[in-house]
């Protein structure tokens, strides 16, 4: 049972970072994200930028990743970005159900679902986003609102599908507040998340996941978090928008 998954470092821009910034910020990771392999690294971005990061990044090991996509291929969505696109011009994982998709643009558990299952079925990786704070649950519990989160996105996805999906865990009071979660509370939630991957699908299905820490990760918090056993990863919005601390954190994950 002490299978070591390898790190995945994921940075969220958001609607940050203008066009003129996004090529000398790849310039500058690129190097070093080569150095480092002992984890995975990727970068989502306004859809904007996707194509051009894409191309800047051909053959490296830094992989981009959209913030959101939709759940059908084509049709009559005005607005919105499909997953088979994002897939045919090269991006490599899709945020689906983060935190500010849920509040502030009414993404349901039902469309977090959907939308999973439409980028596994294009080919892309997905990391699930769950929300809400664990803290004050110790068991698999029904009621608790991130497990309810979770086999709902889950929801017909089968074991094999799972291979390409990590889930993010992000307590909704720490997203860009400044104030992580602690590092035991985290590990504390990893482990229950872990313990309803086991029920819904397997042992070692629940073994081989990543489980990711979202929620004002730092430089100074990162290594905290991904000493825990259960911890597989950060998903970092306010430190990754500065190259040196993307490079610091991609660093400690190694
Ligand atoms: P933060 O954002 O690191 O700025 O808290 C995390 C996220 O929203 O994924």
């Amino acid at each position: 049972t002490d299978m070591k998954r390898r790190p995945l470092v994921l940075a969220n821009w958001k609607m940050n970072m203008t066009p003129s910034q996004v090529l000398p910020y790849l310039d500058q990771v690129i190097p070093e994200v080569e150095k480092d392999t002992g984890a995975d690294v990727a970068i989502a971005a306004q859809d904007l930028y996707l194509a051009q990061m894409v191309k800047a990044t051909t053959n490296t090991r830094l992989a981009i990743a959209a913030e959101n996509a939709h759940w059908t291929d084509e049709g009559a969505y005005t607005g919105e970005t499909s997953p088979k696109a994002l897939a045919e011009i090269g991006v490599s994982y899709v945020l689906i159900g983060h935190f500010e998709r849920r509040k502030l643009f009414n993404e349901t558990d039902e469309r977090v679902n959907l939308k999973t299952k439409a980028a596994l079925k294009n080919g892309l990786k997905v990391i699930v986003d769950l929300d809400e704070d664990m803290s004050t649950y110790d068991t698999v519990n029904p009621n608790n609102v991130v497990l309810a989160q979770l086999r709902a996105a889950l929801a017909g996805i089968s074991a094999e599908e799972l291979d390409q999906v990590a889930i993010a865990y992000e307590p909704t009071w720490a997203i860009g507040s400044g104030e992580a979660a602690s590092a035991t509370a985290a590990q504390k939630a990893a482990v229950l998340i872990r313990q309803s991957l086991k029920n819904l699908y397997s042992a070692g299905v629940a073994e081989k996941i990543r489980i990711l820490y979202g929620g004002s990760v730092t430089t100074k918090n990162a290594a905290a978090f991904l000493s825990q056993n259960d911890i597989d990863g950060v998903l970092v919005g306010k430190a990754a928008l500065d190259p040196k601390q993307f490079l610091e954190l991609i660093d400690i994950a190694q």
